[in-house]
């Protein structure tokens, strides 16, 4: 079996959650099953360990936890992109708007040189704007993001699509 359908196939999709209508893609089974989490973890590997990155970014929550095996395994650092108020040093914010309300991530002043080639996960893509946050936070640092990284993307929400005509590279792992 291809490894993106095992993975593909890993994910569990929750109907009316976190309201009705909704159909939430939950990953934990993902990171749950030792073969599934081995697959994914290896399908980044393979794509980025030729591509001379400096750093990992990775998006709170679910980022973190696939950020930060990544960046062990490409022998790079790690850098978490918060929400909002936990981040102790000085920071860097973008603000970006939600189905309902705005939302604001940060990351730290000194969390990224000018010129270091970063690489941004986190699990999925819906309309993009996290990841469109995401990464005019690392660009106003001086990053130079590479590529953005996610294990799904929902292309019916055009997110992907929008990311990639902001110039941005983006790799998903399934759709
Ligand atoms: P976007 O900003 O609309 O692209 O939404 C992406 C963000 O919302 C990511 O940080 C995801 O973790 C989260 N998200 C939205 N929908 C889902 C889902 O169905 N499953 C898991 N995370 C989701």
């Amino acid at each position: 079996i291809d490894p993106a359908v095992y993975v593909r196939n890993t994910i569990r999709s929750v109907p009316d959650w976190p309201r009705p209508g909704v159909t939430f893609r939950d990953i934990t089974p993902v990171l749950q099953d030792p073969r599934s989490f081995r697959v994914l973890i290896d399908l980044f590997v393979y794509r980025y360990m030729r591509q001379r990155l400096d750093l990992v970014a990775g998006v709170d929550a679910r980022g973190f936890i696939l950020g930060s095996v990544l960046a062990y395994e490409l022998n790079l650092g790690f850098v978490p992109v918060r929400k909002k108020g936990k981040l102790p040093f000085r920071t860097v914010a973008e603000e970006y708007s939600l189905e309902y309300g705005n939302a604001t991530v940060e990351m730290h002043t000194d969390s990224v040189r000018p010129g270091q080639r970063v690489l941004l996960i986190d699990d999925l893509i819906a309309t993009g704007g996290t990841m469109v946050a995401a990464s005019k936070l690392l660009q106003r640092l001086g990053a130079n993001v590479v590529e953005a990284a996610a294990i799904i993307d929902l292309p019916e929400l055009g997110g992907s699509q929008a990311l990639r005509e902001t110039g941005l590279d983006i790799y998903t792992v399934c759709s």
